[in-house]
């Protein structure tokens, strides 16, 4: 375990005041905040040598081109990918899930295809599903979550038929901080066949995560909740569905070759990354991603281990608080009402006047909420800088909350 308020040090906002209060961050499940040491590289790189990637024959866009595409190898490492070139950059996790959407699923899926989805999935992980649908007839096969908010791996398995093309899983609830043992489901589906996607957008922020033991096909991650810059992100695609996979977008850097009368394609993974990337953003998520390993992500999740159960004991106390799908081993992330009273947004507020800051609202989780029979929660979602100080600065936020809303 690390020093909290060691590590506290290396990231500039967190000594900053709201409204006259400390700056207490629980909305890390929406985006975290960066250290110095991203906050730096992306200033060097502006101020010190920036210039096209891939492009130029020049000093300047060699030397760009190289700490860009040494990313690639940072993020394999990260997600321990048995190659570098199963990463393929993206702007987060969205682009991503797009990505394989257009690229992989729409050219192989037809009416009646099915895909399995749970019901606790991020819009990211419904919309371009939706979209087959809408266009090619593609049908969702909805798997809901048990009452403690864990998802039964047996059953997004039994949910799989002869017509399922994809299972489509989040590894975290950015809602619940349900964890799903997505090995089980990677197991159970290669077993039928299909292939799994796994949004990885909050299971890589809190533990270790290793593509060779899970051995899903597809896991977007987003570099804006992993310390680093917004813009950034990564997927890593498992070899044969690369080979697979068709581009999504066209344009300048994936092309081999264009003439007027066709195209040939650059080798994946560039083949699918079109356009100027976010150069500057992805060298930071780089600086973030050595920064979270040699923090050691082990750590991390020891840390938010210890939050957890520190918040679990003190939330007992709070016999008003409802925490929505508290199953055993869950990440950081609680999503609570008041019991007789007070909408989530005035929780909020009330919190944000004490320099509390938590997210309220459906949290992209439409499907969620209708499970739940909720319209909205407060959700505080820690991050590896929280300490147990300041659980207790939310909880009595919580109290005057309820004294004034219950
Ligand atoms: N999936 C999950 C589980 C998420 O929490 C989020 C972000 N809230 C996303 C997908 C979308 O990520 P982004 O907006 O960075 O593309």
């Amino acid at each position: 375990m690390y020093d909290v308020n060691e590590v506290r040090k290396d990231f500039p906002i967190l000594s900053r005041e709201v409204h006259g209060k400390p700056l207490v961050y629980l909305d890390n499940g929406a985006s975290a905040q960066k250290p110095q040491a991203v906050i730096d590289a992306v200033t060097r790189v502006y101020s010190d040598e920036y210039a096209n990637v891939h492009r130029g024959l020049h000093y300047l866009s060699n030397l760009t081109t190289e700490h860009y595409e040494a990313v690639r190898g940072i993020v394999a490492r990260f997600l321990n990918a048995a190659e570098e070139d199963e990463i393929v950059f993206t702007s987060g996790t969205t682009e991503a899930i797009n990505l394989v959407a257009y690229g992989w699923a729409a050219p192989r899926m037809g009416e009646g295809d099915e895909i399995v989805l749970s019901v606790a999935e991020h819009h990211a992980n419904i919309v371009p599903w939706h979209f087959l649908r809408e266009r090619q007839g593609v049908k969702l096969v909805w798997v809901d979550t048990e009452p403690d908010g864990s998802l039964d791996p047996e059953k997004v398995i039994a949910a799989i038929t002869p017509r399922t093309r994809l299972v489509a899983v989040t590894h975290v609830s950015n809602v619940l901080g349900t964890v799903v043992d997505v090995k089980r489901i990677t197991e159970g589906a290669h077993a039928a066949g299909v292939p799994v996607l796994v949004d990885g957008s909050q299971g890589a922020v809190h533990a270790p995560v290793d593509m060779q033991e899970i051995g899903c096909d597809f896991y977007p991650i987003t570099g804006h909740k992993l310390y680093g810059p917004s813009g950034s992100g990564a997927i890593y695609i498992r070899r044969e569905r690369m080979e697979e996979m068709r581009p999504f977008m066209g344009g300048g850097d994936m092309i081999r070759e264009v003439t007027k009368e066709g195209v040939l394609y650059a080798d994946p993974p560039m083949k699918f990354e079109a356009g100027t990337p976010g150069i500057v953003q992805t060298i930071g998520l780089g600086v973030a991603l050595d920064y979270l390993m040699d923090l050691g992500m082990d750590n991390v999740a020891a840390h938010e281990a210890m939050i957890v159960s520190y918040a679990r004991e003190r939330f007992k106390e709070l016999n008003w608080l409802n925490i929505q799908g508290d199953a055993p081993g869950k990440a950081a992330i609680f999503s609570m009402t008041i019991e007789g009273g007070g909408h989530a947004h005035d929780i909020s507020t009330i919190l944000d006047q004490k320099g509390i800051a938590v997210r309220a609202g459906h949290h992209c989780a439409h499907p969620l909420m209708e499970h739940l029979g909720l319209t909205a929660t407060a959700r505080a979602s820690f991050g590896l800088y929280n300490t147990t100080e300041e659980v207790d600065k939310l909880v009595e936020g919580l109290e005057l909350a309820h004294r004034l809303l219950g």
